[in-house]
């Protein structure tokens, strides 16, 4: 049985869940237990006995522990990296790379702890000096999505602790084991009880109890666009500031000018890795006409060689999706396309068990040709391995499509042509922006976050997570 922390203490909840592996359903990780409110309430009653010393320490201190825990993060990657493969799905190449990238994100804001920035001015009144401080935020709420289980906690506690305050981590019920590994290394580095508390359970239980209670200061939330419109609803009734990061319905531009190699690989990358489960996947590719039906046949031949596989096992270049409600979802959307007159032109079947046998929830990635963008499969986020080809005319036609939607996470484009590369990183309404290069994957040391329904609040990551994580304050002095 794998325990909530709370204020210092591994603490059994009131019920527990199975954490099961999705290559192979029969496999169960551990028992992982489930908060009730109560509980919740203990670790912000914690969190805010411990917040107001913690906001005190020394950057050297903070710079150490965090220093630390990146630290044992990357010497624990292989292990940490199967622990996450298993319970997400991702493969193990990919999921050893999400650790890595865990462990710098601790590395980076041990940094930040000694970086604390301040401005000294000259008043407008003489005689009187300006100065702009940052303080800790106080207690922050953080709740987390099932698709990044290590990295998604490390890029919001960390800079959490590092700007001073005290957190409470809701990790998705989908995903607990490597949310309490992070617990485990940060308890083991030395926090002070009650400076970091683990809260597993479901969200409308123990997110609920985050978002409702007054002595939370402030929830950044990664998630889908319905909870994310609870949070803010939540927040904005109680002044408490937010920060939402949530879905994507990203679109990559291929120009008749491309590289066509280079194309397939950042489309194939960008639509079916980590079994199309990233915010940043790029699920509706912009094809002009002149290269349109070449791309489609390249893509369509490189999808034949995929294998789709146990997430752990060398050579599957694709895991099964999370679980049986997100494939049920997947399938779903799928049937939706081709009632919508799309064509499938490859993939699109469920698979009951690997090649070993093993029960899993696998799905042959799916491409569909042939779409318009009124269509549902190009307007709502599906969350899986499933891409559509959109025919532009021309090159404004395409960036008129890419820009047709509710959301604004990334958007990416192939081309040799400076000229577009430069319009298009101007005129994409996106928060990242990508040129011959796939939509997803993304580094740690800059800001991360979207615009228009993907997000709302400040960027999260690099320099600009001061934003969220601290609050200025203007001193005067006459001098
Ligand atoms: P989700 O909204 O179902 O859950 C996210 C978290 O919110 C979980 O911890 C969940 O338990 C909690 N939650 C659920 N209901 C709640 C409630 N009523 N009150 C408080 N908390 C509640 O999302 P998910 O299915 O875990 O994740 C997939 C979504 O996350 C996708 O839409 C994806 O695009 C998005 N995502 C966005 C980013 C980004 O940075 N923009 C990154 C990764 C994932």
């Amino acid at each position: 049985m794998y325990k909530n922390l709370i204020d210092g203490q591994w603490l059994a909840g009131p019920a527990s869940s199975a954490n099961l592996n999705p290559s192979d359903t029969r496999d169960c990780i551990g028992q992982y237990a489930q908060a009730d409110a109560a509980q919740a309430r203990a670790a912000i009653a914690a969190a805010t006995a411990a917040a107001p010393a913690w906001g005190l320490s020394t950057p050297q201190q903070r710079f150490e522990l965090l220093d630390a825990v990146g630290h044992e993060i990357l010497a624990r990657k292989a292990e940490l990296g199967d622990l996450l493969a298993r319970e997400e799905g991702k493969t193990l190449a990919e999921a050893i790379g999400e650790v890595a990238r865990a462990g710098q994100i601790f590395k980076f804001f041990a940094g930040e702890a000694l970086r604390p920035a301040g401005e000294l001015l000259p008043s407008v009144r003489p005689g009187v000096g300006v100065e702009i401080t940052r303080e800790p935020v106080g207690v922050v709420g953080l709740i987390t999505p099932w698709n990044f289980p290590l990295a998604i906690p490390a890029w919001k506690v960390a800079p959490a602790l590092a700007h001073g305050n005290a957190v409470v981590l809701k990790p998705a019920d989908l995903v607990p084991g490597s949310a309490w590994a992070l617990a485990d290394i940060l308890h083991r580095a030395g926090l002070p009880p009650g400076v970091f508390n683990l809260v597993m359970g479901r969200g409308a239980v123990v997110g609920q109890a985050l978002l409702h209670d007054e002595r939370v200061n402030a929830i950044s939330f990664t998630g889908s666009v319905g909870t994310g419109r609870q949070v803010a609803q939540a927040c904005a009734a109680r002044m408490a500031r937010c920060q939402l990061e949530m879905g994507g319905k990203n679109p990559f531009i291929v120009l008749d000018d491309v590289d066509l190699a280079l194309a397939v690989n950042c489309a194939v990358n960008s639509g079916f890795f980590s079994t199309g489960q990233r915010c940043t996947a790029s699920s509706r590719v912009i094809v002009t006409e002149g290269i349109h039906d070449r791309f489609v046949a390249a893509m369509v031949e490189r999808m034949r060689g995929l294998k789709v596989g146990d997430a752990r096992k060398p050579g599957t270049d694709i895991g099964p999706v999370v679980d049986a409600r997100q494939l049920e979802q997947d399938l779903a959307y799928i049937d939706i396309g081709r009632q919508e007159g799309a064509t499938l032109a490859a993939g699109g079947q469920a698979l009951a068990c690997n090649e070993d046998g093993a029960p899993g929830h696998y799905l042959q990635p799916a491409l569909f040709t042939d779409t318009t963008p009124g269509m549902r499969i190009n307007r709502e986020e599906i969350f899986g391995p499933v891409v559509s080809v959109q025919r532009a005319k021309s090159y404004e036609d395409a960036l008129a499509l890419a820009n047709d939607t509710p959301f604004g996470l990334a958007a990416g484009i192939a081309t040799s042509s400076l000229k577009h590369a430069t319009h298009f990183k101007r005129h994409a309404q996106a928060g990242m922006v990508m040129v011959n290069l796939p939509t997803a994957g993304v580094d740690y040391h800059v800001p991360f976050g979207g615009r228009k329904g993907s997000s709302l609040g400040p960027r999260e990551q690099g320099r600009h997570a001061a934003e969220f994580y601290t609050t200025v304050k203007t001193g005067y002095t006459l001098a």
